[in-house]
């Protein structure tokens, strides 16, 4: 087994790869420079064809490293499945699609398909029948279309297992291992999981090949992020988080709570004071919580508040602050939690609060990180900057999207050529397939909104409306 150390892994040129210039050229444009410890580590023996089981932390960049191996193994003149990904949820399903979809724009017309549960089979199979190069899809809607003979797998080379923890916390082993069986032999298989379980081992055995285990260590390199605690009453414990949001101003924060129920609390204190705060927890709709993550991903939500769970697989960029709201009692999943602040080389700040009865779970989470906690007093928080916290962005909400062949040039072209708005003007553009959602600045929003339900979108009129809590 290779163990890589994210701290002291020389930063590893993608050139060093047997990669097509147009795929390092594609990898610079999407700011990709050097590889992440998960790549340099998995990527030279996948690109040799080998079966690969590897675990490093979320947000450590392993969709690319699978990508990459799925898409030099394609060939884009066969117009047949070539490759599988099984993923856990139709959101990280969606995530994983979108990531492929970048990485291959390097070649012309690489078709790749969602299969997924929750969505009506009959739109599954007219895409199906038009063809596709890459299918993504959960474990159970995969076997369905399987057992109705919609998908078929001759021509395939390249199996993936993403977030294979998970599907397993899911009870989908026997689906999974149903679905290995239907595939060609002669195929490379990758698996990619967060944590690595006993379950995993018994995963592989089934079905891989002489796979070579590659493992990046879970802590965290802890240099960069700034972690500060603050002791607090329970009944201090909400109040304190908006003081917090108020003095440092993060950008973009996310809040973990142990419960729901504090989720939704906290979420409604921090509105009240006319911050723009969003909860995602378990029992969301899909459509709910997709507008929650493109919300906040998008930049016109300051403080996502979650619980661990929800927060599972969630693929944000760049966090400036995480606040742990109350104290975990794992300390593994405190480090998960912190770790999504400073990534990338930026540095990350993490701010604790902690009540005297929580003082056994710190004590936990000292020893684990080998060091102790820097204290501060909450007398120290005061507010700086003008206001509430408020984001720059807002999100409007376009009725319609990929089904009706809308492209997030359609929407930067209407918005820019035809009515005039700078580019900086408007932020990220997310097309689902039955909605569209467009960032764009706070002070123009209502105007642009109100303009575009009069305007067209590729010449048909389309139907607007802003997010806004
Ligand atoms: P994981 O699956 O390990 O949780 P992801 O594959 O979702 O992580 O990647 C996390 C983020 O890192 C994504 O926003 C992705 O675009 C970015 N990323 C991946 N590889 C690189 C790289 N080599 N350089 C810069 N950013 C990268
Ligand atoms: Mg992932």
């Amino acid at each position: 087994m290779t163990t890589v150390s994210p701290i002291d892994s020389p930063a590893a040129d993608f050139s060093q790869l047997p990669l097509t210039p147009a795929m390092l050229a594609n990898l610079q444009q999407l700011g990709y420079l050097s590889m992440t410890a998960i790549q340099a580590a998995s990527l030279p023996a996948a690109l040799l064809g080998k079966d690969i089981i590897a675990q490093a932390k979320t947000g450590s960049g392993k969709t690319a490293a699978f990508a990459l191996t799925l898409l030099s193994n394609l060939n884009p003149r066969r117009f047949a499945v070539q490759t599988l990904v099984l993923c856990p949820t139709r959101e990280l399903a969606d995530q994983v699609t979108t990531e492929i979809r970048r990485l291959a724009r390097a070649e012309d017309n690489i078709k790749v398909v969602t299969l997924c549960g929750g969505v009506p089979l009959r739109g599954q199979l007219a895409t199906l029948e038009h063809g596709a190069h890459i299918v993504v899809g959960t474990p159970g809607r995969i076997m369905d279309h399987l057992e109705r003979g919609s998908l078929q797998l001759e021509a395939m080379n390249t199996l993936v297992l993403d977030e294979a923890d998970r599907m397993l916390d899911m009870g989908f082993f026997d689906d999974i291992v149903k679905v290995a069986r239907q595939c060609p032999k002669e195929r490379q298989t990758l698996l990619f999981s967060a944590t690595y379980p006993e379950g995993i081992a018994k995963l592989a055995a089934q079905f891989m090949r002489e796979p070579v285990t590659v493992t990046v260590e879970a802590q965290h390199a802890g240099g960069q992020i700034e972690q500060r605690w603050y002791q607090v009453k329970d009944s201090e414990r909400l109040h304190a988080v908006s003081q917090l949001l108020l003095h440092f101003r993060p950008a973009s924060t996310l809040a973990f709570c142990n419960t729901k129920a504090q989720c939704r609390d906290l979420v409604a204190v921090l509105q009240a004071q006319g911050m723009s705060a969003l909860a995602l927890f378990g029992e969301l709709e899909q459509r709910e919580r997709d507008q929650v993550l493109v919300r906040f991903a998008n930049k016109s939500c300051s403080v996502l508040v979650a619980t661990d769970v929800a927060a599972r697989g969630l693929d944000i960029a760049s966090l400036a602050a995480v606040i742990n709201v109350d104290v975990t009692p794992d300390a593994e999943v405190h480090i998960h939690r912190i770790g999504r602040t400073g990534r990338a080389g930026e540095s990350g700040l993490a701010l604790n609060l902690a009540s005297m009865n929580e003082m056994g779970s710190v004590g936990k989470i000292e020893q684990l990180q080998g060091r102790e906690s820097e204290w501060h007093e909450l007398a120290e928080l005061v507010p700086t900057g003008k206001g509430p916290l408020m984001p720059a962005m807002v999100t409007l909400h376009i009725q319609g999207g990929r089904k009706e062949k809308i492209r997030p040039g359609d929407v930067l072209g209407a918005l820019t050529a035809d009515l005039g708005y700078t580019r900086e003007q408007i932020g990220k553009i997310n097309v689902n397939d039955w909605s569209t959602y467009v960032a764009v600045d706070r002070d123009i929003a209502e105007q642009v909104a109100s303009r575009l339900n009069d305007g067209r979108i590729k010449g048909k009129s389309v139907k607007v409306r802003v997010l806004e809590d």
